[in-house]
């Protein structure tokens, strides 16, 4: 029996912090009606509709993932949507690939409802690592890695390689939902 996701949801899971020294890592956490905050909210939405399609699991997060590139969507993706224990991001790269609009990729910006991982298990690429080498410009990640299963460098290894990150903080709560039974 699965329990029932309600409102007690601890948004303050402890997490890795990240090195508040590099200038590329920005901290949105309140909604000025602008118009970049607005598409930030929007497009993260779409990305926790992503993670609601994730099957739960007790050995991974479930974490939804977008490609946008401007206001076009390139591609979607969510944890174990391709076969072989994958990632949301993994998926979305994956998917990019086949779209007439990979060449958009490169430049583009990932939203991700949670960290993108920095070590795999398994013998995929961790998703940092995939999200470097395709040239994505910025990533907006929901919430960071919750300290679950490992200590995730994921953050830290994108500012390094001179992506921008922005922690959007209004939607915590939400991206943490599908993961509520990995948070107890
Ligand atoms: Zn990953």
């Amino acid at each position: 029996m699965s329990s029932k996701p309600d409102s007690k949801i601890k948004v303050e899971t402890p997490t890795t912090p990240v090195s508040p020294t590099l200038d590329n890592y920005r901290v949105i956490s309140s909604d000025d009606g602008s118009e970049e905050v607005e598409a930030h909210i929007e497009f993260m939405e779409l990305a926790i509709q992503q993670a609601n399609l994730a099957r739960p699991i007790e050995t991974a997060f479930s974490v939804g993932s977008l490609l946008v590139h401007g206001r076009k969507i390139i591609s979607t993706g969510y944890s174990r949507e391709i076969p072989g224990n994958t990632h949301a991001a993994q998926c979305a790269i994956i998917k990019s690939k086949s779209t007439s609009q990979a060449h958009l990729v490169k430049g583009s910006v990932l939203y991700t409802t949670m960290e993108p991982c920095s070590f795999r298990l398994s013998k995929n690429t961790p998703c940092s690592t995939n999200i470097i080498k395709a040239g994505i410009r910025q990533v907006i990640i929901g919430v960071k890695e919750p300290l679950t299963f490992s200590e995730c460098q994921g953050v830290r290894k994108l500012l390094e390689a001179g992506i921008e990150v922005i922690h959007l903080k209004l939607l915590e709560e939400r991206c943490l939902r599908p993961n509520i039974h990995l948070l107890r």
